[in-house]
């Protein structure tokens, strides 16, 4: 291990930390107010009103035990053995008369789903609107004129043009972006990794950030005391320091990939050493695999008496993970979360493998940074907590955080001092934004004020145009394979949810996995989110969309609202724990879903003695009474009957009379006899077998697994 021997000496030297910027001044952080009306258009509601009712299927969260349940078969119905649909068909066919000639009904043909696909080009600052022509397919004159209309200085057309104008003009004739930040000449300096903490529910991510964030410069510096922000730093001894992503879990960096985000260097796999390698750990694994982030394992628990990290070693090795005891170069460190120890070697280790990264940033020029967490503070509006990928951020800088803009009033480090700049890997909140963006995001930082402004108004009405076409297409594919099962799927009911939570995060979260309760019989519409309390507006909005308000992490609001939403029959459902607000939810949706009509055998008899009884009309059809007793289940008066003679049906009716004793009863219970009647049937032998068949409404099922994924079963 001579190369590991080497890249620690180096380390004692390396990563001075980037958190020393001075200046006082603490603010207490209240975590507050107004709302973010994500998706509150009323044209988009009725647009989606519209929609609705060709909603259809839609893919859920899967796991892997889930998909496995699922692969079963589906449990009996209760009572009896049906027979398979097919063989009564046929049958019943062959007893009775020829269909009459069917109007012949095509086969309905699937409907292609409109694929928007906008052409996606590279930009990238100080590039000439020739190369920006040439990229976006539109003439050099074209995009001078756009240039015009939007204020901007038109010079020569091999001028260069900075990222944000190119980005204008390509969102104006209609092209995506990818932005690509060349560090060519810029002058880099080494920057402290950014690592995250994934692995299997309850293996230890989040006592794993809890006992790291007690090390951290913040809590130093706060005497113990952190708070959640979405980053915290961890310095060394030397001077190194490793800067930490403080949501643990897979659904934060997965949206945060979504957006594009590339902020992660180093995840850390937490593998519990009684529990050994889960499904989502093995998830984390190719998470990690396909964003091309190394991994540095850490196995937790070791404190505990059933622990065995060598068999996590054995699996993870299986998995296909080169540990580094099996000559490969991913490193193992054991810990114990809750004991603390251990936590000092895999600080080195991720610095270590940080080290054999080379990262590096530029330092110098327009900060380049990702938003990792986002709220709003009642006194001070949205914070913005960031980290800058490379160059540096200033206080009094116009800026574009995904769809929203503002000037940064105040930039503060994770302990809460004021600072003036933020560098590269350096967590800080930002102060000074209009609204309240995505984590994820990217931060752009522009000339203007006038830009921010224009370059924030292209990107939401983007965003909007993007959300439509998505609901159209949706609603295309929903009624694609709606068409195929329409006869058997009753209409899709809504339910429409308002969504508030503690932080933006949250909130997301939260609606995502309100959204994988959607089934074929209920659309959960999420009409709106928004960080902060209860306010009266969401109760507002939530009686304008007849939808039920679910509060995340956030206290109960004041009792006139709770009034009020009780006055307008509004409820309210407040949780702290994910699962318990899905099963809760869960159970309204199953109330709610209309369900599906399903032929179920609810009682079988025996024919034991068949009576004749002569008609009273002189040319009416005599009647046949079938003397039988309830072998199961109980028979009813309005139920359908099917005759089976040695297992094969050979009669299907309705029931034209059922009594006990001379009289008409409703139902017979199992153990009695009675007599029978079906409509139209003169084909009864002693021996044969009736069924009793009942239409019922089947309701969806709400289903979990083990690793806390749910859905709803229709
Ligand atoms: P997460 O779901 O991965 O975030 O897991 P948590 O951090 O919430 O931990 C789940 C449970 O494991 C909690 O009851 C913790 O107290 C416990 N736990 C976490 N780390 C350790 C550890 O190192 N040793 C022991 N004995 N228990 C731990």
């Amino acid at each position: 291990m001579a190369w590991r021997a080497l890249a620690k000496k180096a380390l004692s030297t390396s990563y001075l930390s980037n958190c020393g910027a001075a200046i006082t001044a603490s603010h207490s952080l209240h975590s507050t107010l107004p709302d973010v009306l994500l998706c509150s258009r009323v044209d988009l509601l009725t647009a989606s009103r519209n929609l609705r009712s060709c909603w259809g299927i839609r893919n859920y969260h899967a796991s892997v035990s889930l998909l496995s349940w699922r692969g079963r078969k589906a449990e009996e119905a209760p009572g009896l053995k049906t027979l398979g649909r097919e063989k009564q068909v046929k049958r019943v066919n062959k007893l009775r008369a020829p269909p009459v000639e069917a109007r012949y009904v095509p086969p309905k043909l699937k409907q292609q789903a409109k694929l928007t696909q906008e052409k996606t080009v590279e930009i990238f600052e100080g590039m000439t609107l020739v190369e920006l022509a040439k990229r976006t397919g539109s003439s050099v004159r074209v995009l001078q004129e756009i240039l015009t209309s939007i204020g901007e200085k038109v010079g020569s057309e091999f001028d260069p043009i900075t990222i944000d104008v190119a980005e204008l003009v390509s969102m104006e004739v209609g092209v995506n972006v990818k932005k690509l930040h060349s560090e060519e000449g810029a002058i880099l300096k080494p920057r402290p990794p950014v690592v995250t903490v994934m692995g299997h529910v309850d293996h230890g991510k989040t006592s794993l950030l809890d006992a790291l964030r007690k090390t951290s410069v913040a809590a130093k510096e706060a005497g113990g005391i952190t708070q959640h922000l979405g980053a915290f730093v961890v310095s060394m001894p030397s001077g190194a320091s490793i800067t930490f992503l403080d949501t643990p879990g897979h659904a934060a960096f997965t949206a945060m990939r979504a957006r594009g985000a590339a902020v992660t260097d180093i995840v850390t796999l937490v593998v519990a050493a009684d529990d050994g390698v889960m499904p989502q750990t093995l998830e984390a694994m190719s998470h990690a695999r396909e964003a091309n982030v190394p991994v540095v394992v850490a196995i937790n628990k070791c404190d505990k008496p059933g622990a065995d990290p060598e068999q996590v070693r054995i699996q993870l090795g299986s998995e296909g993970l080169s540990l580094e005891d099996l000559g490969g170069d991913v490193q193992v460190v054991e810990i114990s979360a809750l004991k603390g120890t251990g936590l000092d070697k895999l600080e080195e280790a991720l610095l270590l493998q940080a080290e054999l990264m080379d990262l590096k940033a530029r330092v110098d020029g327009p900060a380049q940074a990702y938003v990792v967490e986002a709220r709003v503070d009642r006194g001070r509006g949205p914070l913005v907590t960031a980290i800058v990928k490379s160059g540096t951020l200033n206080v009094g800088q116009y800026v574009v955080v995904g769809a929203e803009w503002g000037r940064i009033r105040a930039i503060r480090d994770m302990a809460g001092r004021t600072a003036e700049l933020a560098g590269p890997a350096m967590p800080v909140e930002i102060e000074g934004m209009r609204g309240l963006p995505m984590a994820g995001d990217d931060i752009t930082v522009v000339g203007s004020e006038e830009r921010a402004r224009m370059l924030s108004q292209g990107r939401r009405k983007k965003l909007e145009r993007e959300r439509l076409e998505r609901m159209n297409q949706e609603n295309v594919e929903a009624s694609a394979e709606e068409g195929d099962e329409a006869d058997d799927v009753p209409e899709r009911v809504e339910v429409a949810v308002v969504v508030k939570g503690d932080v933006q995060g949250t909130v997301q979260a939260v609606a995502d996995s309100l959204r994988s309760l959607n089934s074929p019989q209920v659309f959960v519409n999420i009409v709106h989110m928004g960080v902060g309390p209860i306010s009266q507006s969401d109760v507002d909005k939530a009686q304008a969309c007849n939808a039920c308000i679910v509060g995340f992490n956030i206290r109960s609001p004041p009792s006139p609202i709770s009034l009020s939403a009780k006055q307008a029959n509004i409820k309210i459902f407040l949780h702290r724990v994910i699962y318990h607000l899905l099963e809760e939810m869960g159970k309204l949706i199953v109330e709610k879903a209309p369900g599906t009509a399903e032929t179920q055998v609810t009682g079988e008899a025996e024919v034991l003695s068949i009576f004749e009884l002569k008609s009273r009309k002189s040319k009416g059809p005599d009647v046949k009474i079938a003397g039988c007793r309830i072998t199961d289940g109980r028979f009813t008066r309005t139920a359908t009957m099917r005759l089976l003679r040695s297992g094969e049906v050979v009669f299907e009716g309705s029931c034209a009379s059922l009594k006990r004793e001379k009289q008409d009863v409703e139902a017979v219970g199992k153990g009695n006899e009675c007599g029978l009647v079906i409509q139209d049937c003169q084909d009864f032998k002693v021996g044969d077998v009736i069924q009793c068949l009942e239409q019922v409404i089947r309701k969806p099922k709400f289903v979990s697994s083990e690793s806390g994924a749910v859905r709803i079963e229709c």
